[in-house]
């Protein structure tokens, strides 16, 4: 009979298991680089070769970034069109309020019940962050981590994000982080139209309030909800696209990247566009490490 793994280990598994589960993933397989599934912590397997990267301050784990030639070039804003929604837009016709705040926006929300999402959320996910922030991030909904706690990306996605940030130069509280939909779908599906079109003029008037210089969509529904489009997250992924003023890039959600840590990679690529718009460097690494 096969040795158990020790009670703490058991635990663990259990723990990231109802995770998963919690995420919608209920098929598993033997992943051989459990280090890598994590951490946003692109590994020689996990990132695609980058040309002769210069010694730089980045942990040794982490990525390099491009050479500052390269990277200036990966910087250039490629404003591409998203195709145009068919039929009215569901933002263009959203103005901005005057003197409009978080606060204020928080209080209209109140104990909200104008869409379906609110019979079986625990808390309302409002945002969180920096209400001066430079960067938003935007998801698609809340997760149960998020649903109980009352804030975005707390759970094993969250974690993942709050490195990928970090790996910025970065804290949680430099950026503001918010979802399409502020309740919990249930069993985590994507939120529905009906909801989104309910929900998400607050979104919007959270962006016009913090005004970021530039918003990255993590993920599919979140950018094919602002942008309207039909298009697959793969067809422009990674290239700036214009939304409301703002200067916007789609990317991987964190959890496909806890699914697929092979793309973390390619997230770490489009970040860094993120950083060279922004003026930011990666954190020094420290001696010790
Ligand atoms: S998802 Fe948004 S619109 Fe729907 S109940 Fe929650 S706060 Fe209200």
């Amino acid at each position: 009979m096969a040795d158990r793994a020790p009670e703490s280990l058991e635990e663990k598994i259990e723990e990231r298991l109802r995770y998963y589960e919690d995420l919608g993933i209920r098929l598993f397989y033997r992943d051989r680089t459990p280090a890598a599934a994590t951490s946003f912590v692109p590994t020689a397997s996990t990132v695609a070769p980058t040309p002769a990267p210069e010694e730089n301050s980045l942990p040794k784990s982490i990525a390099k970034p491009l050479p500052p030639k390269a990277a200036a070039v990966a910087a250039t804003p490629r404003i591409a069109p998203v195709v145009a929604p068919s039929g009215p837009s569901l933002f263009e016709s959203v103005d901005k309020i005057k003197d409009d705040t978080l606060p204020r926006i928080r209080e209209d929300i109140g104990d909200c019940t104008r869409c379906k999402l609110h019979k079986g959320r625990n808390k309302i996910v409002f945002g969180d962050g920096s209400p001066k922030a430079e960067l938003v991030f935007i998801g698609e909904g809340p997760g149960a981590d998020e649903d109980q706690q009352g804030i975005p990306f707390v759970g094993r996605a969250g974690k993942l994000l709050t490195q990928m940030i970090e790996a910025m130069g970065l804290q949680r509280r430099d950026v503001y982080i918010g979802n399409v939909v502020k309740c919990r779908p249930p069993e985590n599906r994507a939120p529905e139209p009906d909801e989104v079109a309910t929900c998400s003029p607050y979104l919007l008037r959270q962006i016009d309030v913090i005004r970021p210089k530039v918003i990255v969509c993590l993920g599919a529904v979140a950018a094919k909800t602002l942008l309207e489009t039909t298009r697959g997250i793969s067809q422009f992924r990674g290239q700036w696209l214009e939304w409301r003023g703002h200067k916007l890039m789609a990317t991987y959600h964190p959890a496909y990247l806890l699914r697929n840590p092979n793309a973390k990679g390619e997230v770490w690529k489009d970040l860094q566009k993120v950083m060279a718009e922004l003026g930011l460097q990666p954190p020094k690494k420290s001696k010790s490490s």
